[in-house]
């Protein structure tokens, strides 16, 4: 399909042109950077393709609040995170394995270390010095980077088609990687528009759905606009029989952060199947139920109840103000519910913040649609990598692992294919 000898804009020596193989890989996020480290580092010329004016801008995104690159819990818990698509996802991990991940920043120069909840960060826990190490590598390297050149699939030839500001013009290659992102944050290059692409062609793709996303409630208009960007702090939530500690904000639409988007992708599948889920949140976790129910029950006098659950409860501020809002005025004065639902209120949510909000997306290019060297069954010579393929996990360094492992995976892939014989 790929065909070096086609291959007519870069500007390479002519005997190189015709002796060396190449690869084109489309999408500088982490999975096709990893991609091109793999093929580069065996003499294979790799050209690599993105949209947006500059590479790895969701990466460099992911390092804005503290890049959390993987995690140190052991592997075997590791594993577990990614849920039903574990069985895909391990044979990726364990050929570059978290520890692997670790060793291969260090190898920049640049220290890991292992914060309180087992995240691993790079120390300064920012992306842009890796990334720009990362580059710098690749381009001496032999890694070709072609920014501003948007994918727009195949040419009737079997050439890649590729649109620039200035035109429209055909590559050819010997092998392609595609690592395009999923769906969230288009503003950063992943807009999921290779979706089309590939379903034309005969790929079977599940749905792309927001994972690691905030919820909608329908709170009160006075609730919303009092309390809208404050922190629920040390509560636990619980869905099913998920229990998680940590923190959440209120939002305008509803309620978002690293607690909700724990428990997001099982509370998107119970929208998607019933069209609400209810979340129960403990607003004081360190407290038994026993002990909740006997301060609220203790006489109050002449105190409003406000200032009776502030003084006895410690509770004020959003957490009193939600219990109101969600109980109403008449269950609030009722100290049985009232009691209650401190340890267990229930929030009902009745939709997933959309895919362009979410730090992540479920969905994407199915696994049967891959060999197991990523390849696409029916388009030979075309490997996939990154978030774009069919899996998820939560947040906590457990995304860009599989994605690093993804592309590393893809590159050997797409090695194995060059030399075929
Ligand atoms: C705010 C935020 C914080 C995050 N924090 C973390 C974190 O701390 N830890 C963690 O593990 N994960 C985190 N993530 C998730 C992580 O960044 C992504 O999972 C990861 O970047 C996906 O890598 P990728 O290479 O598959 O795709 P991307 O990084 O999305 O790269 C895909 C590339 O393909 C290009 N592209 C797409 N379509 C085309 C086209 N048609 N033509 C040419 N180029 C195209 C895009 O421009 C982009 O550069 C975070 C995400 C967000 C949004």
């Amino acid at each position: 399909m790929f065909s070096v000898a086609h291959r007519p804009r870069h500007p390479m020596h002519s005997t190189e042109k015709i002796i060396r193989k190449c690869v084109a890989v489309i999408g500088a996020g982490p999975a096709g950077l990893m991609a091109a480290e793999m093929l580069s580092r065996h003499g294979v010329r790799v050209d690599v393709y993105d949209a947006m004016p500059s590479a790895g801008r969701k990466f460099l995104m992911a390092g804005k609040g503290g890049m959390n690159i993987t995690h140190a819990e052991p592997y075997a818990d590791f594993l577990t995170r990614y849920g039903a698509r574990r069985e895909q996802i391990e044979p990726l991990l364990n050929t570059f394995t978290p520890t692997d991940l670790r060793e291969w920043v260090h190898g920049f120069g640049i220290e890991t270390f292992v914060g309180s909840s087992g995240r691993v960060f790079p120390a300064g826990m920012k992306a842009a010095p890796l990334l720009r190490a990362w580059l710098h590598r690749l381009r001496e390297g032999d890694v070709h980077f072609h920014m501003r050149h948007r994918w727009c699939g195949w040419n009737e030839d079997g050439s890649l088609r590729f649109e620039t500001a200035q035109d429209e013009h055909p590559v050819n290659a010997d092998a392609l990687v595609l690592a395009l992102g999923g769906g969230s944050w288009p503003q950063l290059g992943s807009d999921a528009a290779w979706v089309a692409l590939l379903a034309q062609r005969g790929v079977d793709i599940a749905a792309l759905h927001p994972a690691n996303c905030g919820f909608d409630i329908a709170w009160s208009t006075y609730f919303r606009e009092r309390f809208v960007g404050e922190p629920l702090k040390s509560i636990v939530a619980t869905f099913g029989e998920v229990r998680k500690q940590g923190e959440c904000i209120i939002t305008s639409n509803g309620i978002e952060g690293g607690l909700i988007y724990a428990l997001s992708a099982a509370l998107r599948d119970e929208i998607e199947r019933s069209g609400s889920a209810t979340l129960y949140l403990d607003l004081l976790p360190d407290w038994t139920a026993q002990r909740v129910h006997d301060e609220v029950h203790h006489p109050r006098g002449s105190r409003s109840l406000s200032s009776h659950l502030q003084s006895r409860l410690g509770l004020k501020g959003v957490k009193a103000n939600l219990l109101r809002e969600v109980l109403g005025a008449q269950n609030f004065a009722n100290p049985a519910l009232l009691a209650a639902a401190i340890k267990a209120l229930p929030l009902k949510l009745i939709a997933p913040r959309p895919l362009i909000e979410a730090i992540s997306s479920s969905g994407g290019i199915k696994f049967e649609a891959l060999d197991g060297h990523l390849m696409l069954r029916d388009l030979p010579g075309v490997f996939c990598a990154g978030e774009m393929l069919d899996w998820e996990a939560p947040t906590g360094g457990y995304l860009l692992s599989a994605c690093f492992a993804s592309g590393y995976a893809a590159g050997t892939g797409a090695l194995k294919w060059l030399h075929k014989p």
